[in-house]
């Protein structure tokens, strides 16, 4: 008992009593555990108790934003509009803790100060302002990611005499702003659905903008109808589908870049998004508005030219048009007559980035204008900065963990968390929407759920596994931090000075804080590392520990995409269709790809095999030559592909390099086993070492490149021209290489299966091609030597049988005083380089591998 009288010790301790703190009640509750809620406000429902300024309502629609644990409350409760307004969540919130009894495990008006880890007693101690200290196996902030407001961070602010308001702590009894003269300093969501319900009702409105935004009409109004219907038609199945989106609501993703279609459609793709409204009306019309910045800007003019078209005055709609970041890389915003607000007499903007605040006075906003400084005079000052955002709450509690260790501290630089859940040094403390989890990228209800589902569901499978403690690994948590940030950095969301960054907070540092890699990716994450026994996690009991640990999603995201994908369409394994059967299957799948960069010309040939004629196509850049040249090995295991097999990464290589590069055919196993494809390989680069200067290619400058099988070939022919004297080579570029084809490198067993590559079809290519693979023309790894050979750029993939002997050959060259740039790649599979314009994540690798290419000619 507490001073107070009250119960202090708890199976756990849930901070926070808005939409996460009310369900871990109602869940534990269930569970038969004590838990009790500590709450800084007098009432539950956090974000939309403390935001009661003039406009505010949600911006996920009603029927998505609401608890989907309760199929009663979904019957009885009826939401009035599309996007219901603060006072109808706010009755929401307030009628679910009602009907589930959960006041009474709630402490209002407590805030939590400190908590710290009681080492001996296996138990945290909470401190709260007030004095009191409760005592609990675990600890859950379920303290919301946006629920400390931000200062204001201007001169003087606290010098204005008239009333200011914050819309994060927005008064209870609301606020009349008829005759007054008021300011609004910011243009965030809060701020843009607040502006033109002041502009209604103030006598003068003045909004300081210092980033214009992007905003989309809500076109609120009753619940749009096929969604209603579609809801109807199964409720349990529309709920199923929002947690195994991208964002928490189900839509259909769309498959289609902005730049695939004509100008014409790609307008009335945006416009038919734009009547739509709403978060996901424009913005899900394509598939690379966030990953690719043509497209994104095709949308971003879009919704300029709405605004040109909406605001009167162009000075005033120039202004108010965003063109500093990418669109939907700032939170969109959602509003009701927002743009139009700006036609009105008594509304004036004023552009901070060309009149800043000088300093806020007793009277109001002194700015810096041309002819010196401008007072403007108010009766109210109106606060929309924004918040802490994500890390804000949980650091502004003091805790401490294992050996004293702050978290405020831990993450100086930015969070450090496994899943967004836990943090290491913090035993069985949990965070739920925490920094790297989807959280604020997604309907924040669906991702609420899911944590709290996680949370309770792993509590309760500790106690019956006899387990008292739960912590993440160092290992488990250092991955989890590369995967979040990989996946942040192939979008084009770092690109913005947003909260999400930490950008709106002087000091803090920048990182990307939430997980964009998607609610299901992530919903299936967290039930894969509960599945492969709380993988990344230590747990602790009085009979012993456990700990499987590792790192969950090492695959770039992007890669593990396409290879999810592929696994679904359930192909037949290359190797069993025969060599005929395997070469029209890559001829049917290359037709889909995306095409690659356009080349200044594309030349098609044949050149004198060893045993004939064979095909070679000569990309040329769009610079005057001539041209350093790149004689080009495909990929296909010796068996399958050709001279145009590797289209888009040649006119990659050639766009990005500046080199003429000329891929050249080969005989393939099994029809002409080992070693035609080496002979073969080995005439075209003395042919073009002939003819390059007719080529249009300077015969001093000559590397081979290849990839898989066409890296074993651009290896051999690099030695034979050593031990022949010449063609004299500048360098070799190889890409995944074969280098020992007797299949004994760790990878090859450790990759087997699931990259596209396998370890069979492996396997059966060296079957087709040189089953007894012992001579270096075969296995280049195998040679007497490697000295003096041309300088290598040697790329691998972390996800590849091939992996260990390109790796070993790279070592070898530069054993052999060979000059040697190497990247085993991260996250990256053997095919992946090659998926130029389907995946992002490899694209800085193929920048390297232009780089090293520029390199030999340099
Ligand atoms: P919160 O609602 O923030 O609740 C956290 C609670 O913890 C608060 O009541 C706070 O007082 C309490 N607390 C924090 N620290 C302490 C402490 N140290 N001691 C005691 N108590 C503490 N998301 C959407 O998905 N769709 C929307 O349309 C949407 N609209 C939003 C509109 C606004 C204006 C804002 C600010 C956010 C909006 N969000 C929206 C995000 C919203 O925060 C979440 O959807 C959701 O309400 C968060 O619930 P929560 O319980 O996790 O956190
Ligand atoms: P916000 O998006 O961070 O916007 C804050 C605004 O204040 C920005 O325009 C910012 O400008 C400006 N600002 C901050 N400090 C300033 C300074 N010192 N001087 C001048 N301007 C300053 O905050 P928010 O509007 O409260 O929204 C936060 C998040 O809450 C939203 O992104 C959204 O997730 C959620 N939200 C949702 C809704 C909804 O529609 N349901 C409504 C409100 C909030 P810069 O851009 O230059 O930093």
């Amino acid at each position: 008992m507490s001073d107070s009288g009250e119960r202090s010790e708890f199976d756990v301790v849930v901070v926070g009593a808005g939409m996460a703190g009310l369900y871990l009640l109602k869940r534990l509750r269930d569970q038969g555990m004590s838990a009790v809620a500590l709450e800084a406000a007098d009432d539950v429902g956090g974000t939309w108790y403390w935001n009661r300024y003039p406009g505010a309502r949600c911006d996920v629609p009603s029927l998505d934003y609401s608890f989907s644990w309760d199929p009663e409350l979904e019957e009885e409760w009826e939401w009035s509009e599309k996007y219901a307004t603060q006072p109808e969540i706010l009755r929401y919130l307030q009628h679910v803790a009602d009907k589930h009894d959960l006041r009474r495990d709630i402490r209002f008006e407590t805030r939590v100060a400190a908590a710290t880890w009681d080492e001996d007693a296996q138990r945290w101690r909470i401190g709260t302002e007030g004095g009191d200290e409760l005592v609990a196996q675990h600890y859950v902030m379920a303290t919301g990611c946006l629920s400390v407001p931000k200062d204001a961070d201007i001169p003087g602010a606290d010098r204005f005499s008239g009333p200011t308001y914050y819309t994060g702590r927005w008064p209870h009894e609301g606020v009349d702003f008829t005759g007054r003269r008021v300011a609004v300093i910011g243009t965030g969501s809060s701020a843009i659905q607040s502006i033109p319900i002041i502009a209604a009702q103030a006598e003068q409105l003045t909004v300081f903008q210092r980033t214009a935004n992007f905003s989309v009409p809500a076109h609120n109004g009753p619940t749009d109808a096929d969604k209603r219907a579609q809801y109807d038609a199964d409720p349990a199945a529309y709920r199923e589908a929002a947690r195994w989106s991208a964002v928490g609501v189900p839509i259909e993703p769309s498959e289609i870049s902005a730049l695939a279609v004509s100008d014409e459609e790609r307008e009335a793709a945006y416009e038919r998004g734009w009547q739509e409204g709403g978060l996901f009306g424009l913005s899900s019309k394509f598939n690379d508005l966030l990953v690719n910045p043509v497209a994104n800007d095709t949308a971003a003019e879009f919704v300029r030219n709405k605004i040109r078209s909406i605001v009167d005055d162009p000075v005033t709609a120039e202004t108010l048009c965003p063109n500093t970041f990418p669109l939907s890389t700032k939170r969109l915003c959602v509003d009701t007559d927002y743009y139009a607000t700006y036609n009105r007499d008594n509304v004036r903007l004023v552009d901070l980035r060309e009149t800043p605040i000088e300093t806020i006075t007793e009277q109001g906003i002194d700015i810096a204008g041309n002819g010196g400084t401008e007072h403007l005079e108010f009766d109210d000052i109106v606060f929309a900065v924004g918040f802490d955002a994500m890390t804000g709450p949980i650091v502004s509690v003091d805790i401490e963990g294992r050996n004293g260790i702050s978290l405020k501290e831990k993450w100086a630089d930015g969070p450090h968390t496994y899943l967004g859940l836990t943090s290491v040094g913090f035993p069985n403390l949990f965070m739920i929407t925490g920094p790297g989890s989807p959280s604020v990228l997604s309907n924040m209800v669906v991702s609420i759920e899911q944590h709290v589902e996680w949370v309770t569901e792993t509590i309760e499978r500790m106690r019956k596994d006899g387990f008292t403690t739960i912590e993440p690994t160092p290992t488990a948590e250092a991955g989890w931090g590369q995967h979040v940030n990989d996946c942040a950095d192939i979008t084009l969301f770092p690109q913005a000075a947003s909260w999400y960054m930490g950008a709106n907070v002087p000091g803090k540092p920048r990182v990307f804080l939430p997980y964009v890699g998607g609610v299901d990716n992530y919903r299936d994450t967290c039930d894969r590392v509960t599945a492969e026994g709380f993988l990344g996690f230590r747990l602790v009991g009085d009979d012993g520990e456990q700990c499987n640990d590792g790192v969950v999603n090492r695959l770039q995201h992007d890669v593990a995409t396409m290879l999810k994908l592929m696994a679904e369409l359930e192909l037949p394994p290359i190797e069993t269709l025969g060599a005929a059967g395997a070469r029209e299957f890559m001829a049917a799948t290359n037709v889909m790809r995306p095409p690659g960069p356009d080349v200044g010309e594309i030349v098609d040939g044949t050149y004198p095999g060893a045993d004939g004629d064979l095909a070679y196509r000569l990309y040329r850049p769009a610079t005057p030559g001539p041209h350093p040249v790149v004689v080009y090995y495909h990929g296909g295991g010796w068996v399958i592909g050709d001279a145009i097999s590797d289209d888009p990464f040649c006119r990659d290589l050639c766009d990005r390099s500046g080199a003429l590069v000329i891929s050249v055919d080969y005989r393939h196993g099994p029809e002409a086993p080992y070693p035609a494809a080496a002979d073969d390989a080995w005439a075209a680069l003395r042919w073009v070492g002939e003819h390059a200067a007719e080529l249009g290619g300077d015969p001093e400058r000559i590397a081979v490149a290849g990839w898989s099988a066409g890296g074993n070939l651009a290896a051999v022919v690099s030695q034979l021209a050593r031990d022949n004297g010449g063609p004299a080579l500048v360098g070799q570029l190889l890409v995944c290489p074969a280098t020992d084809l007797s299949k004994q490198h760790p990878s090859i067993h450790e990759n087997a299966e699931g990259y596209v590559l396998t370890k069979s079809l492996m396997e059966w290519f060296i079957e087709q091609y040189a089953p007894d693979g012992s001579s270096p023309l075969a296995s280049p790894l195998l040679a007497d030597s490697l000295a003096d050979l041309p300088p290598a750029a040697v790329f691998t993939a972390e996800f590849d049988p091939l992996r260990d002997e390109g790796n070993a050959y790279a070592k070898a060259l530069e054993d052999a005083g060979v000059p040697v740039t190497h990247e085993e790649c991260r996250g990256q599979t053997h095919t992946a380089f090659h998926a130029v314009d389907a995946l992002i994540s490899p694209t800085p690798h193929r920048a390297d591998m232009a780089d090293a290419v520029r390199g030999f000619f340099a």
